[in-house]
């Protein structure tokens, strides 16, 4: 097996994969309809319950050929029954982009938002459910990435049962990196895509959720064809297959990612994200860098960074020396400031990081930033 020139990622997502997941897209040809490969869906289904710790009997993992946002789009137009309103807690882009997903559906919602850098207010969430009776579901995000917040997932869950409603959270930036559990955590849907803490590829999203509310979903208006969260699972249930074309070679890239998902093991992976995480935070320290987000509110995979106020600074500049040197860094997603990311996904470890805050050191002397950077 031949190595392939390594990137590192710092974007967030798609994410460094290893040769071993990049190879294992090369396979013989198949037709998808072979029951030999719906038997190595059955397998990869269970393994994606198994990892936010689902009881198989009260949980299923739903696939679809698509990226991420799919998950949220399937969500909320096949779980909120008619006459409905689905509440979502709002403090970042990907939550935002729920209530666009709610607004071209037409469905009836409550923009509940808060600030961008702030937790939301627990007290305001309950006294928007008990003043609005309609809700029948919440949604919100686990790590916003545009900012890197963590938002306290199970007290907005236990909040969101308590006054009788459905509990979906966008979980694709902390699936299979910081520890999920669907119990503890009081969720009854997630979601994450194959590209990002798997470290597979873009083209294999999923939904994982209770079958019963999925079963009851049947009845519920039917709003969109292709991304219907009922008909997916039942084409599953009956024939073991996707209603229509899987992406085959990102499921083969899938299956040996969950291997080595297994092999790292539950701990370890977030062990590993949480020293890239630091060595992230390090390195952004010794350069005088301000991230946006205080550390105790940090979901540990996403640092925000400020722009340093230097007229030699060029995002666009900074950017391109990096990814000559073979690292990936990101823009910001906070509308009114100029920020920059750097993710701890993907197969990476602190060592990775520490090289490129050499790169980026040259790259910042090269361009004539003052280093410590100013602000
Ligand atoms: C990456 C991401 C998505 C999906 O984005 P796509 O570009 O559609 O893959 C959705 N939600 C969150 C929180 C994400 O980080």
């Amino acid at each position: 097996m031949k190595a392939v020139k390594r990137n590192i990622l710092l974007n967030p997502g798609p994410s460094t994969t290893t040769d071993t997941v990049k190879y294992a897209q090369v396979v013989p040809d198949i037709c998808p309809r072979e029951a030999e490969f719906a038997g190595l869906m059955k397998n990869l289904r269970e393994d994606l319950v198994k990892i936010v710790h689902g009881d198989p009997a009260v949980y299923t993992a739903v696939l679809f050929c698509g990226s991420g946002t799919m998950n949220i789009d399937v969500c909320l137009n096949s779980l909120l029954p008619a006459g409905r309103t689905v509440l979502v807690v709002n403090n970042g882009a990907y939550s935002t982009r729920a209530v666009e997903i709610c607004r071209a559906y037409g469905l009836p919602h409550i923009d509940l938002r808060f600030p961008v850098d702030e937790q939301p207010d627990l007290a305001l969430v309950e006294q928007t459910l008990r003043e609005h009776p309609e809700i029948a579901l919440v949604h919100t995000t686990h790590n916003e990435t545009g900012t890197g917040l963590l938002n306290p997932i199970r007290e907005i869950g236990a909040l969101a049962h308590r006054y009788g409603a459905v509990f979906t959270v966008d979980t694709t930036s902390t699936y299979a990196m910081r520890p999920i559990d669907v119990n503890r955590d009081n969720i009854d849907f997630c979601m994450a895509s194959a590209q990002k803490g798997l470290m597979s590829f873009t083209g294999l999203s999923f939904v994982i959720g209770r079958r019963e509310l999925i079963e009851q979903s049947a009845d519920y208006p039917m709003r969109s064809y292709y991304c219907n969260l009922f008909l997916q699972y039942d084409n599953f249930e009956k024939t073991g297959e996707m209603h229509f074309t899987p992406p085959v070679q990102t499921i083969y890239a899938t299956l040996q990612a969950l291997k080595e998902y297994w092999a790292e093991g539950e701990e370890g992976k977030w062990a590993r994200h949480t020293r890239v995480f630091e060595a992230i935070c390090k390195g952004l320290d010794e350069l005088g860098f301000r991230q946006v987000i205080r550390p105790e509110w940090r979901a540990g995979l996403v640092a925000s960074v400020r722009y340093p106020n230097d007229p030699n600074w060029s995002f666009q500049a900074v950017h391109d020396g990096c990814y000559r040197r073979g690292f990936t860094i990101y823009p910001g997603k906070i509308t009114g400031a100029d920020t920059f990311r750097l993710c701890a996904l993907g197969a990476i470890d602190a060592p990775d990081i520490e090289a490129f805050f050499r790169a980026l050191r040259e790259v910042l002397g090269e361009l004539g930033v003052k280093v410590p950077v100013q602000y």
